[in-house]
């Protein structure tokens, strides 16, 4: 199939380079054309604008945020403007706003094209393992026609809805779940860690009882180990999707109290400690507002 691919940060590079090994003839574009490099090694074609990009059948973005998706969608040489080089269907998996997902689907249909929404749970390792959940919506028939695409790079494929806001709402609710477990679990290592307890002995009976999900083990090692750099997923994305959960609660009339505490820590974590980390350093914002290290 030919494939356009735009975004070749963290996620989108190792999710492009799934499609490149399956085969596919993969045109790609990002805004840093360095970073093609190593894709165009491996078969990939370099486009020279969002536009050639989109020239096949099916083009995906996976870009940082709303900003950047409006860029490769709406300008003059991007996917929708350039009428002549739509693809049929255009797959977002960037976490954007619930919004723009519904201002793309308009869009399009109105263009001729088919919009999907399938944000991806999983950091930039499961990316490259082809271990991503991915949630789909959208038309089942342009649904059917990505699947086999999806398969590529995810172990999980949720088809949920024909809306493709749907599945930008269930990344925004899970989004906020992780960053609500990373402050639960800050705040009870810190308690433990202040009261005399190994926070590694927590973890080790917590993770191997009521809370043996993934994400407790995952976000409790690198809290345990305070690995915040490289960032997995840095602070600033953390901050950027807590915002984009704000404003769909604001529509949908939703008080959440939560996501005022947490969008504070992020945002604390970023004034003292800079735009490269993990955001699960909101744990050091935890522990400093209990002395520790005073
Ligand atoms: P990233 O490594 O920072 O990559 C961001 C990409 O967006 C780069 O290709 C960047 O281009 C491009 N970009 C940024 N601003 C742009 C603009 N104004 N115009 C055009 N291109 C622009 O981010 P990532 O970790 O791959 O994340 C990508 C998306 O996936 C985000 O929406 C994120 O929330 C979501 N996500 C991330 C994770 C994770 O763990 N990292 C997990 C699930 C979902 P340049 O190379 O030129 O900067």
């Amino acid at each position: 199939m030919k494939i356009g691919f735009i975004g070749l940060g963290n996620m989108g590079g190792a999710i492009a380079g799934h499609l490149v090994a399956a085969g596919h003839e993969v045109t790609v574009w990002n805004r840093s054309a360095d970073k093609a490099a190593p894709l165009v090694e491996r078969g990939a074609r370099q486009a020279a604008t969002p536009a050639e990009a989109a020239e096949g059948d099916i083009v995906f973005t996976m870009l940082a945020n709303d900003q950047a998706v409006e860029r490769v969608v709406f300008a003059e040489d991007g996917i929708v403007r350039a009428k002549t080089h739509v693809s049929k269907i255009h797959v977002s998996m960037s976490t954007i706003s619930v919004a723009l997902a519904e201002r793309l689907t308009e869009a399009h249909a109105a263009s001729g094209g088919t919009f999907v929404a399938a944000p991806v749970f999983g950091r930039p390792f499961a990316a490259q393992a082809g271990k991503l959940a991915v949630v789909a919506a959208g038309p089942n028939e342009a649904l059917d026609a990505c699947e086999p695409l999806f398969k590529t790079f995810a172990q999980h494929i949720f088809r949920v809805g024909d809306a493709p806001r749907l599945a930008n709402v269930i990344k925004l609710c899970g989004n906020f779940m992780i960053m609500s477990a990373i402050e639960s679990l800050a705040e009870a290592m810190t308690l433990a860690d202040r009261s005399g307890v190994d926070k590694a002995a927590l973890l080790n009976v917590l993770t191997s009882t009521l809370f043996a999900a993934p994400i407790f083990k995952t976000y409790g090692e690198i809290i345990l180990h305070e690995e915040f750099e490289p960032a997995g997923f840095a602070a600033p994305l953390g901050l950027k999707d807590m915002n984009l959960v704000d404003a769909a609660a604001q529509s949908a009339r939703v008080p959440m109290p939560f996501l005022g505490v947490v969008r504070e820590h992020l945002l604390a974590t970023l004034a003292r400690h800079g735009d490269a980390v993990d955001w699960s350093a909101i744990a050091k914002i935890v522990s400093d507002n209990s002395g520790a290290g005073r």
